[in-house]
């Protein structure tokens, strides 16, 4: 059985994620859990809450107001001021 992974959306990268799920994720960029068990799932979740956004320009203010406040979970890059 492969190791159990979760899935992110990188708005750094532009692109989905996966993530071992017992390990350290292994990107350093700014990217936002997604809810699915798999790629597809994640990909609808994403479509959801973001829209066509890929990168964090296509982002509302309010959306990377709340990635940066960590209200949305994920992970923030530090020089994004
Ligand atoms: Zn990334």
């Amino acid at each position: 059985m492969p190791t159990d992974l979760r899935f992110a959306w990188c708005f750094s990268h532009g692109g989905i994620h996966r993530f071992a799920a017992d390990r350290d994720p292994w990107c350093t960029a700014s990217w936002v859990w997604l809810d699915g068990a798999s790629e597809a799932e994640a990909l609808v979740d994403k479509a959801q809450r973001f829209g066509d956004a890929r990168f964090e320009d296509q982002l509302t203010m309010n959306q990377r107001l709340a990635i940066i406040n960590g209200e949305i979970p994920g992970r923030k890059t530090e020089e994004s001021a």
